[in-house]
């Protein structure tokens, strides 16, 4: 059994890892591409939400690299996320591809449990003992590493935001992402992400003090640098510090339901979002409309909103936020991903909203 799983951000480190340590072999899906992409676009319908397709395209490049088993994370209603496993199974069937299934649920309830123990029921014969022996501290490796992983990227954000060389910071993130993908034990773990937090404090900041900017919007564009054409490393050179409540783990521990506090979290968020939306009209629509009001509320300079053209929850969400930003006095950017995306409008478009921050800032615009 070789298995393979979907590319965001840096979900592959804790996925590798699990396979790593479990002893179960695994193919890495290539980083995303054009080609990536073209597979996905020429393979779908044009309907078909962004990223699916290169989702898509992700697999089938790891089943070219000799992956046999693909395991992909579900969801459910009522977004079309919640059909993606199903669409993505069948349009590789039609490709002409042969693999077998596993589906991680979205939600941990008895149903999905039922669903995983079917679709294991093949794959389990394939597993030693040893695998399974060795799957809870895999776990644990994989949890571990990505909690770094989303620390270690939180603090470049800051840090980027303030640095006189802000190349340096991402040289510094590359290089201890890479460690803490290499490290095999728990202190070799902890030492890596150590030294790139020190690494990280050593950098030479500037006096300029940085703008602070709210990420908002579907979660796969806000999550995947190579979809959201690295919008949050791009604002950090401008001196903008990006915050975003989306990361791997809070979807792990929101599916989950073991966490209770980010539970009631999110349930006091859509009551916020309730001002301007009576209902939820589903994937994360409401959560960026409540986390722009979050982000006026505790004094961000701006929130940029980021989700790909067809996305409906996120066209709800960026008509809500046209009333929303004057109303809360806030500037918001929408940053729509296509297919013809550059990077050189992004960065027009984020120098001008950069521009208009600072001046607010300094009292030259309101
Ligand atoms: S949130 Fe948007 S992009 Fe994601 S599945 Fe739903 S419609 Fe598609």
């Amino acid at each position: 059994m070789k298995v393979t799983f979907p590319h965001l951000g840096s979900m592959y480190i804790f996925c590798k890892a699990i396979a790593e340590t479990a002893g179960i072999e695994y193919v890495l899906p290539r980083p995303t591409s054009n080609r990536t992409r073209e597979i996905g676009e020429y393979s779908t319908n044009e309907s078909v939400c962004l990223p699916l397709k290169i989702i898509l395209g992700n697999f089938v490049e790891a089943l070219e690299d000799g992956a046999d088993t693909i395991i992909m994370v579900g969801s459910g209603p009522p977004c079309r996320l919640g059909l993606y496993d199903r669409i993505i199974k069948i349009v590789l069937k039609d490709m002409g591809h042969d693999f077998r299934w596993l589906t991680i649920p979205g939600i941990f309830n008895w149903q999905a449990f039922m669903q995983n123990h079917e679709e294991t029921k093949e794959l389990r014969k394939e597993l030693s003992f040893a695998n399974f022996a060795k799957f809870p501290f895999a776990i644990l490796m994989g949890w571990k590493k990505m909690n770094w992983c989303e620390h270690l990227e939180k603090t470049a954000a800051r840090i980027r935001a303030m640095a006189i060389r802000p190349n340096e910071v991402d040289h510094m993130l590359e290089h201890t992402l890479e460690a803490i993908d290499k490290a095999g034990t728990m202190s070799s773990l902890s030492k890596a992400g150590k030294e790139g937090l020190e690494a990280f404090e050593s950098v030479e900041k500037n006096k300029r003090p940085p703008l602070k900017v709210m990420m908002v919007g579907e979660v796969y564009t806000i999550m995947e640098p190579s979809i959201n054409m690295d919008v949050e490393k791009r604002l950090g050179h401008l001196g903008v510090i990006v915050e975003r409540s989306s990361y791997f783990s809070t979807h792990i521990r929101k599916g989950s339901r073991l966490d209770r506090k980010l539970l009631k979290k999110r349930k006091q968020f859509l009551d916020n979002a309730g001002r301007y939306l009576k209902y939820d009209v589903g994937a994360e629509c409401n959560f960026s409309v409540a986390e722009t009001i979050q982000a006026a509320d505790e004094g961000y300079d701006g929130v940029v909103h980021v989700y790909p053209f067809s996305c409906m929850p996120e066209n709800n969400a960026a008509s809500v936020l046209s009333i929303a930003g004057p109303d809360l006095n806030i500037p918001i950017l929408p940053v729509v991903i296509d297919r013809q995306d550059m990077g050189l409008r992004i960065d027009t478009q984020l120098e001008a909203f950069v521009d208009v921050l600072r001046w607010r800032k300094q009292g030259q615009i309101l």
